[in-house]
């Protein structure tokens, strides 16, 4: 009889208890068992592979896209005793002769070898040749083509079912939307594979989202209250907003560095290893940064603009406190910021299925934005996994936004978008709702249209929040040439009718903090 997980988890990786489901992962695939293992960043999905591996005679093959990170676990395990190796197209041809025959002689644990270098049928062949306990294929949403990391290579990983029929699979994930689940199942494991989905909550991230006033005065403030001198990832949408941002804040005394795919690969380098290896740095970037960076100590994730998704959110939120100490995913957004994404969203090239794949994204991503109650139920119920509420931790647990019935102003905006034609952005329509006479609506003749000025008595601010949580809820929707108009959504008729009522935020009015005019 080999080892039990259990000694193997006290003795090879020191640690005193599994975490959550771990040991169950364990029994099942060392039965032979195939499993899904979806789990937060940071969950412990690698003993889940780890311990297995080690239980029984031969080698398990980890499949991973990621050769930094690759390299660290081999190392880690090398450190604790075990036998691991990568196989990769950065050896030089005499370790990799020497990595084959090890794997041969049934000498490792581990063997680490990236999607392509796998399918080539020479490696295969050199598999099937040797004895496989297990294959765990790791970030295993890359299967899936919706997503943002689909890599074609994981399509083809398909084939170790047909050519290791017997061998067990175990595919790990942080990424946990219904639809890549059943990508990864239909993909690579099969049907008969048991899922098994561990909370995505986290507990110590305090997530808050806010309105884009002057959003990098917003985040200075923020750094400087709440995250002073520590690390932390801002990201930006576009490469240049990353280097203005980055200028920006060390301009007002924040350690700060810019990262984007456009960077010469060895000052990408640089900058990714200068946020791992210092104290206290913040780093600007796109979206091309973080996958695969373990730092457990980055206090604080912002966003200056949109993220793609839940999932997207999720993720780049999810680098904050690995180590479980307290973390801020901070996030703020405006109407423009939606309209944005929404015509390139129209322009892409991509087919009808997935732009409307896309646009469902969004709405859920804006719907969470507006979401007036505790933020954890609102995101984890979009990974299927139900919360309590009352968090007490998130923004809106701990600073309830007051809501209104905004059913009748939500009626005179829509109707003013309908007799303006259906052309117009927020602007002009709150110009023509609020009863301006410029000499645009002179010349369109707005003023003499029934929705003049029938919205006078509510300000304009509330007018661009009632805008922006129509577009947000998909009452109103940009018009498909991309001129920034915007057009009654496929579902405001029943509103419009009076036969439902909407409720919205009332947005915390941004002068009240300073100016003294509110002394009521
Ligand atoms: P993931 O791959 O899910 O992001 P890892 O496998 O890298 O997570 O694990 C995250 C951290 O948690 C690692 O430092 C790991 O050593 C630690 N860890 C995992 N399982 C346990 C456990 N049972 N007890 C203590 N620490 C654990
Ligand atoms: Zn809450």
């Amino acid at each position: 009889m080999g080892p039990t997980p259990e000694d193997l988890l006290r003795q090879v990786f020191g640690y005193s208890e599994f975490r959550g489901r771990q040991r169950e992962i364990i029994g099942h695939v060392a039965e032979g068992g195939h499993a899904l293992v979806l789990m937060p960043t940071g969950g412990g999905k690698s003993l889940c592979y780890q311990i297995p591996a080690l239980m029984s005679a031969g080698t398990t093959i980890v499949v991973s896209p990621l050769i930094a990170l690759m390299r660290d676990q081999v190392e880690a395990l090398t450190h604790n005793g075990v036998a691991a190796a990568v196989l990769n197209s950065s050896l030089d041809a005499e370790t990799r002769r020497q990595t084959e025959q090890d794997l041969l002689d049934g000498r490792l644990d581990l063997l680490y070898v990236a999607p392509e270098r796998l399918l080539r049928q020479s490696t295969l062949g050199l598999l099937a040749r040797s004895r496989i306990n297990l294959f765990a294929i790791d970030e295993a949403h890359c299967v899936s083509q919706w997503g943002h990391d689909f890599r074609p290579e994981y399509l083809k990983l398909g084939v170790l079912a047909e050519r290791f029929p017997q061998v067990p699979r175990i595919a790990l994930t942080a990424t946990a939307d219904e639809r890549t689940r059943g990508e990864i199942i239909d993909r690579l494991l099969g049907e008969q594979a048991k899922v098994f989905v561990a909370s995505f909550d986290r507990p110590n991230i305090r997530y808050s989202v806010g309105l884009k006033r002057n959003a990098r005065q917003q985040l200075l403030s923020f750094i400087r209250r709440k995250h002073p001198g520590q690390s932390g990832i801002v990201y930006c949408f576009s490469r240049r907003k990353t280097e203005e941002t980055a200028a920006w804040l060390a301009q007002q005394g924040i350690d700060a560095i810019a990262y984007h795919a456009g960077m010469e690969s060895g000052d990408r380098q640089c900058a990714q290893d200068r946020f791992i290896n210092e104290d206290g740095l913040v780093i600007c970037a796109t979206i091309a940064f973080g996958m695969g960076i373990d730092k457990p100590d980055v206090r604080f994730v912002a966003h200056l603009d949109l993220p793609k998704s839940i999932e997207s959110y999720y993720q780049e939120t999810g680098r904050a406190g690995r180590d479980g100490l307290p973390a801020d995913a901070w996030m703020v957004y405006s109407l423009s910021d939606v309209v944005r994404i929404r015509q390139l969203l129209e322009q892409s090239s991509a087919g009808d299925d997935q732009k409307k794949l896309e646009r469902e994204r969004l709405e859920a991503l804006l719907a969470y934005c507006e979401h007036a109650r505790c933020r954890r139920p609102a995101l984890l119920g979009y990974f299927g996994e139900a919360h309590p509420g009352d968090c007490g931790y998130c923004d809106n647990c701990q600073e309830p936004p007051e809501t209104w019935d905004a059913t009748e102003a939500a009626r005179m905006a829509l109707s003013c978008v309908y007799r303006t034609g259906q052309r117009f952005g927020a602007g002009h329509v709150v110009d023509v709702l609020t009863g301006k006479t410029t000499e645009r609506i002179e010349q369109l003749g707005h003023d003499r249209l029934s929705t003049w000025a029938i919205g006078r008595e509510t300000d304009r601010n509330t007018w661009h929040s009632v805008m922006r949580q129509l577009l947000a809820a998909g009452h109103l929707v940009p018009d498909p040439e991309g001129h920034g108009g915007l057009r009654l959504g496929p579902d405001c008729r029943d509103l419009l009718r009076g036969e439902t009522t909407i409720e919205m935020r009332r947005d915390a009015v941004p002068s009240s903090r300073k100016s003294s005019t509110k002394k009521t």
